[in-house]
């Protein structure tokens, strides 16, 4: 069950649409002075280096992350970006601060940059040497009470901080998808979720791949928003052909990870704008070949 390892793809495409979204519903949700709970249901290890071995051996970042900020450096022509993707390279240049990118925040950490004092982060990750090196990061950087990292089955527990105390939450659901099972267990989560505390927002990954229950995700999600009678956004970022080649040697290649999606409920109502600025920017810079795509789609 413990293949993934999100080392391997910190930084690539998916996080790139992942914590751009993350750090626009962040950082809208924190104008208001009262408390904000963040709940990470998969929270990984927190921070990953983009030149050690599990990064470089995949080399996803540099087709993701890095690709964006070696296009950012002064001196290279590109029109200015958008504001929601400036945000998220001004997050990951936080960690970065002799610039490049060797250091690459994960959910947890882009949280704990931007949450104040008052705020709270409940952290959940079941692989033990994960959950560990997360401990470990988030120690280092403070011992109060305003973190909780929790070794725990987030589908199954993290339910149990809903609604927190100030009723302002963001729930952010973002398993490898690894198990089939996956699929279900982030509907059956929402639904609950849901249930106990209608006016929280809800941010869900999802891969963008050529299995059924991928496909069929996003379609369930908006029909439990619409049945709930809360509204959604849908925003998917396509850098590549889901095909596989056969080249003539007859070896096939697998494309890896094309596309992926975020689905939120209760989002953010400034959100939709800004993606509809960042969105095609993101299409645009990460292509990876001309099937390069986005699309924002909402309701409720
Ligand atoms: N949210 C992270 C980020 O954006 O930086 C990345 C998370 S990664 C996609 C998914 C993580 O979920 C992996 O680290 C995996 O070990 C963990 N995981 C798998 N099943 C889990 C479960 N049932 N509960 C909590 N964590 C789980």
């Amino acid at each position: 069950m413990f293949s993934y390892r999100h080392a391997f793809h910190a930084g690539n495409h998916a996080d790139v649409l992942k914590h751009t979204v993350l750090i626009a519903t962040l950082e809208h949700l924190l104008e208001k002075d009262a408390a904000l709970t963040v709940v990470d249901t998969h929270a990984g290890a927190g921070l990953y280096r983009l030149d050690g071995d599990y990064a470089g051996t995949s080399g996803e970042a540099a087709q993701g992350v890095l690709r964006l900020v070696s296009e950012t450096q002064p001196g290279t022509a590109q029109p200015p970006l958008a504001d929601a993707l400036a945000r998220y390279l001004a997050v990951v240049h936080d960690f970065n601060p002799k610039g490049g990118a060797r250091i690459y925040p994960g959910s947890p950490f882009i949280a704990q940059h931007l949450l104040r004092d008052h705020d709270k982060l409940k952290l959940f990750e079941l692989h033990p040497t994960d959950a560990r090196t997360l401990d470990a990061n988030i120690a280092q950087l403070e011992a109060g009470r305003r973190i909780t990292v929790l070794r725990e089955d987030g589908f199954g527990s993290a339910t149990k901080f809903l609604p927190p105390p100030s009723r302002r939450a963001l729930v952010l659901c973002d398993p490898s998808y690894e198990i089939k099972s996956d699929y279900t267990r982030v509907l059956d989560f929402t639904a609950e979720a849901l249930k106990r505390f209608a006016t929280g927002s809800y941010a869900i990954w999802h891969p963008i791949i050529p299995r059924p229950e991928a496909h069929d995700l996003p379609r369930r999600l908006k029909t439990l928003a619409a049945k709930a009678g809360k509204p959604w956004l849908h925003a998917t970022l396509t850098v590549k052909s889901s095909k596989i080649l056969t080249d003539a040697s007859g070896t096939t290649h697998r494309p890896g990870l094309p596309a992926s999606g975020m689905f939120l409920i209760n989002p953010p109502y400034t959100l939709k704008a800004q993606l509809e600025a960042a969105l095609p920017q993101m299409a645009q810079r990460l292509a990876q070949d001309r099937h390069a795509a986005f699309s924002l789609d909402s309701g409720g």
